[in-house]
């Protein structure tokens, strides 16, 4: 069969996602190659479609005992004979694999690479005639990473002895890691690489300044409810407190530290995987264990530790595709916290200041001016353009120049020795009258109260801003006390100037990021009804509920709402075994649900209100959670809008006795509108 063909029937995908396709043709024609793609890029495709286009059996080395097994669940649900030797086999799954091995009709066989050690494993994997090996996170094989697996290094040995081609995929992409990877996998003999760009165009991007940050996360997680979602926490603590006000809240939400006891962390870890709606507070211990598609949000209550761990943690969002939502909180005291970190860690000066970079390149990320993805992407080489799906492409900062305030709070610095924080340059800047201003006779200084055209909290915000841009660092041996950087000079000197944000504090009190809604108000009671369909499988195989069909396949039904068998098949994600198994109790769903929502539609059908209707309902749901996009959901039902439509008198009060007062609150102006000129 057709790589096309394999991807339809098998998987239920119409096209390959981009890079795929070059990937996948190489694996086939047994080049060895090398592929780097993002999280969530759909690197298991690109080992799983050639191992079913090409004879004889994949190995597939993977590092985690659940995801073999997850991902061998979701192949033999979509038809396709795979399995895996783990510990954690029962003796039958072990007695089926031998089975199809023997009889020469497995064809991807999962193991974790310590099997790799055991006697006569490699002879084992020659005898049953591997003919592939696929090695999925071949980071772990770099001895500098966080991942290493020493056994990792034994797959070199194996592709010596099967002489078999090897694709290794993983979304590490620094270039030490790459040219460890092909030392050790390949023997240095460079392999096809393929570097696919960096861009997660689905996940929104969004940073909020902290201020009450406990309330920002709950609010988060309230126009979130019931999705899928990670906090990710500065401390052990801090994890149990959230957890705690969350499930307090109302939410279905646990924690996971490094801390905890492995069969703890394992539990949640499992329940996370399977539950649809779960939130997890957690460290960054919280990590390479998850492989779960239909995460749907990912926040930080405090900033991550460089660019490149906001990137791996935030891309844990999403990874199916669909629309995934971050909100990532920061403040001058995570930034004193993390400066701290490096300097006060074990590594050599060079990695010292290479660490400095990295954060620093992430508090420009923070305090950005424009679209945020543009900023990220271009820390990674390349050149995007602005998004349209972060903070900044939704709502521009207000900027100010904030030259003059910068060199006032940079002379406040230096006149007094760079030996005070922020609190106490601020108090001279706005000439205040503590006692520490009278004990040392700061009250004298030219820079005394020559700041009074800000309040405090705004000397606050341009002092953070300070910091995240790396003119000021706190200087760990005088107790955070804020010293100059280099990059201060010109601008102190008059050199260059420097534009700041005004809003970032506002912008934080405000809602936090507009709530997204996974589908039209419209299409959301279908949408529920299709994911408790889903869970009713899911529970039946006892799996994740992603196995049966993910998020971004049921939303496409919800929206395109087939009807017949053949419009099923052609829905992304509904491949042929798929089709087979759960087609028809999904289109019963669909159905169901189609007869539900239209007879008050079909009534106005062929008249002019039939389109004032549908006017109306997509005005509805832009405003159904107020144009601030922050209040409580509300709809008309059908009948209502029918009601509406056919109004011959369009003014206020006319549409007040057909809606009540609440709804002509939210939405009379802007059904008027389309009453008048329709
Ligand atoms: P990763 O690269 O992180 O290993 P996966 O292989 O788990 O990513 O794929 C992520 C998601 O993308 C999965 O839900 C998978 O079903 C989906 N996916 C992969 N390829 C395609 C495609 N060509 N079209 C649509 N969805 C795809
Ligand atoms: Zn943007």
């Amino acid at each position: 069969m057709s790589a096309a063909v394999l991807l339809k029937d098998v998987f239920g995908f119409d096209a390959f996602r981009p890079g795929q396709q070059e990937i996948v043709e190489a694996v086939i024609a047994g080049e060895n190659t090398l592929a780097i793609m993002p999280t969530g890029g759909g690197k298991s495709l690109c080992f799983q479609l050639p191992a079913l286009a090409r004879e004889g059996v994949t190995v597939v080395i993977s590092p985690l005992i659940a995801l073999m097994r997850d991902q061998v669940r979701a192949l033999q649900s979509a038809g396709v004979e795979a399995g895996a030797l783990t510990s954690g086999n029962t003796e039958e799954e072990t007695e089926a694999v031998w089975t199809g091995l023997e009889a020469g009709t497995l064809r991807l066989l999962y193991m974790a690479p310590e099997r790799l050690a055991a006697g006569g494993t490699m002879q084992m994997l020659r005898r049953v005639g591997v003919t592939m090996i696929a090695v999925d996170e071949a980071h772990c094989v770099s001895q500098w990473g966080h991942d290493f697996r020493p056994d990792y290094l034994r797959i070199g040995e194996l592709r010596r002895m099967l002489d078999v081609p090897l694709a290794a995929f993983t979304a590490t992409a620094d270039a030490e890691t790459r040219a460890e990877i092909v030392q050790k996998l390949f023997d240095g003999a460079a392999p096809s690489t393929f570097l696919r760009g960096f861009d997660r165009p689905n996940i929104h991007l969004a940073f909020a300044v902290k201020d009450g940050p406990r309330a920002q996360i709950l609010n988060f997680a309230a126009a979130r409810k019931g999705q899928s979602g990670i906090v990710y926490c500065g401390t052990r603590a801090k994890t149990e407190t959230l957890a705690r006000a969350l499930s307090e809240a109302g939410h279905s939400a646990c924690n996971y530290h490094g801390g905890m006891e492995a069969e703890d962390r394992r539990i949640v870890e499992r329940r996370f995987q399977q539950e649809d709606g779960l939130i997890v507070c957690a460290t960054v211990a919280f990590g390479m264990g998850i492989d779960k598609p239909d995460i749907r949000w990912v926040a930080h209550a405090d900033l991550p530790k460089s660019i490149e761990s906001y990137y791996q943690e935030i891309g844990r969002a999403g990874r199916d595709g669909a629309p995934a939502e971050t909100l990532t909180l920061f403040g001058p005291d995570d930034i004193r916290y993390r400066r701290q970190q490096i300097d006060e860690g074990l590594a050599p000066p060079e990695r010292r200041a290479a660490d400095h970079g990295r954060l620093n390149a992430l508090l420009g990320l923070a305090e950005a001016l424009q679209c945020r993805r543009v900023n990220l992407l271009s820390y990674f080489g390349e050149d995007p353009q602005p998004c349209g799906n972060c903070d900044l492409c939704d709502k521009p900062a207000d900027i100010f120049d904030g030259t003059t305030a910068v060199r006032m709070a940079l002379s406040a610095a230096l006149r007094t020795d760079e030996s005070f924080g922020a609190g106490h340059l601020i108090d001279i800047l706005l000439g205040a009258k503590t006692e520490k201003i009278a004990q040392r006779g700061h009250d004298s200084l030219p820079t005394y109260g020559v700041g009074k055209d800000y309040d405090k909290r705004q000397w606050q915000a341009i002092f953070r801003q300070m910091m995240g841009r790396d003119l000021m660092r706190p200087d760990r041996e005088r107790h955070g006390a804020l010293r100059m950087t280099e990059d201060a000079r010109p601008i102190l000197r008059g050199e260059a100037t420097i534009q700041l944000r005004r809003d970032s504090i506002k912008a934080a009190k405000g809602s936090g990021p507009k709530v997204r809604q996974m589908v039209s108000e419209e299409d959301a009671p279908l949408l529920s009804a299709l994911k408790a369909k889903r869970r009713f499988f899911a529970e039946q195989l006892g799996g994740p509920a992603y196995i049966v069909f993910n998020d971004k396949t049921l939303i496409e039904m919800a929206e395109k709402r087939p009807v017949t068998i053949d419009q099923m098949a052609g829905i992304s994600g509904v491949g042929a075994k798929k089709l087979e198994s759960y087609g028809s109790a999904f289109l019963a769903v669909i159905a169901g649900a189609v007869e539900e929502v239209h007879p008050m539609r079909r009534k106005l059908a062929g008249r002019s209100e039939g389109a004032v209707y549908d006017r109306l309902l997509a005005v509805q749901a832009e405003l159904s959670r107020g144009a601030d996009g922050a209040g409580k959901p509300m709809s008309l039902s059908a009948s209502t809008l029918a009601k509406v439509a056919q109004l011959r008198t369009a003014d206020m009060a006319g549409l007040t006795r057909v809606i009540g007062d609440k709804y002509a609150e939210r939405f009379g102006d802007a059904f008027l509108e389309i009453l008048q000129d329709g």
